[in-house]
C-alpha cells in the first residue's frame, strides 16, 4: 500500500504514519525525521537545513527532492510505504509523481488529509515537548519521557515564532496540494481531532480496512 499522509504542522501526521507503519509493515518515510537525523549528525546538509528548520521555513525543493529520491531507492518499500512531510510544495509533488510513475513504476493508493483547524494546531504545538531519543511528542508541561525517562526538550521549531511561521508557510505553499491530489481522486479527508486511536480508526476506515487491525 503506497500512502501519503498530509496535513498542517501539529495535525498528528507523524503519529498516524507510525501507526500505519505498524499496521501494514511498511516503512514510515518522514522527511522531517531524515532532516533532524542530518542535523544531529552534523552533516553538510544538516548544517544547511538547521537554521531554516529552526525558523519554521522550508528547505529548498531541489534538496528535498534529492532526499526523497534516495530514500525511495533504498529497496525496503516492496510492500509499500507511508510518506509523511513530503511533498510540501507543488514542484515537490510534480517531482514525486514523476519519480514514482516514470522511475519506480509506482503510484499512490491514497492521500490521507488530516484536517485540524488553526487554533487547535497552535494550542497543540505551543509548548509541545519531544523525546530526544525517538522524537515522540508529549503535551506541554511533561518533563520526562514516559518510555525511557529521558528529559524532554522543546524542538526549536515548536517555539512560538517558529510555530506561527510554520502555519503561515503551510497555508501558502502546502495547502494547495489538497487541490492537486483531489484532482487525481486520491484524497480522503479525516477529522484529525480526537484520541490517537480514534483518529487511527478513521484513517483505517478511509483505507477500507477494518478497525480490528488497530486493536490486534
Ligand atoms: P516535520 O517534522 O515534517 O514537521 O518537518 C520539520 C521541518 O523540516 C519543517 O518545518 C521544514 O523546515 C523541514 N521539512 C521537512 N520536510 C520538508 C519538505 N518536504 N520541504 C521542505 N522542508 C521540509
Amino acid at each position: 500500500m503506497n500512502l501519503l499522509i498530509y496535513g498542517p504542522p501539529g495535525s498528528g501526521k507523524g503519529t498516524q504514519a507510525e501507526l500505519l507503519h505498524q499496521a501494514f509493515d511498511i516503512p514510515h518515510i518522514s522527511t522531517g525525521d531524515i532532516l533532524r537525523g542530518e542535523v544531529g549528525a552534523g552533516t553538510e546538509l544538516g548544517l544547511k537545513a538547521q537554521p531554516i528548520m529552526a525558523a519554521g521555513g522550508y528547505v529548498p525543493d531541489d534538496i528535498m527532492i534529492g532526499i526523497i529520491r534516495n530514500r525511495l531507492q533504498q529497496g525496503d518499500s516492496a510492500k509499500g510505504f507511508v510518506i509523511d512531510g513530503f511533498p510540501r510544495t507543488i514542484p515537490q509533488a510534480e517531482a514525486l509523481d514523476s519519480l514514482l510513475n516514470k522511475e519506480l513504476g509506482r503510484r499512490f493508493d491514497r492521500a490521507i488529509y488530516l484536517n485540524v483547524e488553526t487554533p487547535e494546531l497552535v494550542r497543540r504545538l505551543a509548548g509541545r515537548m519531544t523525546c530526544p531519543a525517538d522524537q515522540k511528542t508529549y503535551p506541554p508541561g511533561t518533563e520526562r519521557c514516559p518510555l525511557d525517562g529521558a528529559r524532554l526538550i522543546q524542538r526549536e521549531d515548536d517555539k512560538p515564532e517558529a510555530v506561527k511561521k510554520r502555519i503561515e508557510v503551510y497555508l501558502e505553499k502546502t495547502l494547495p496540494l489538497l487541490d492537486y491530489y483531489q484532482r487525481q481522486g486520491l484524497v480522503s479527508e479525516v477529522d484529525g481531532v480526537g484520541t490517537i486511536l480514534e483518529i487511527h480508526k478513521r484513517v483505517l476506515a478511509a483505507l477500507g480496512q477494518s478497525a480490528e487491525v488497530a486493536e490486534s
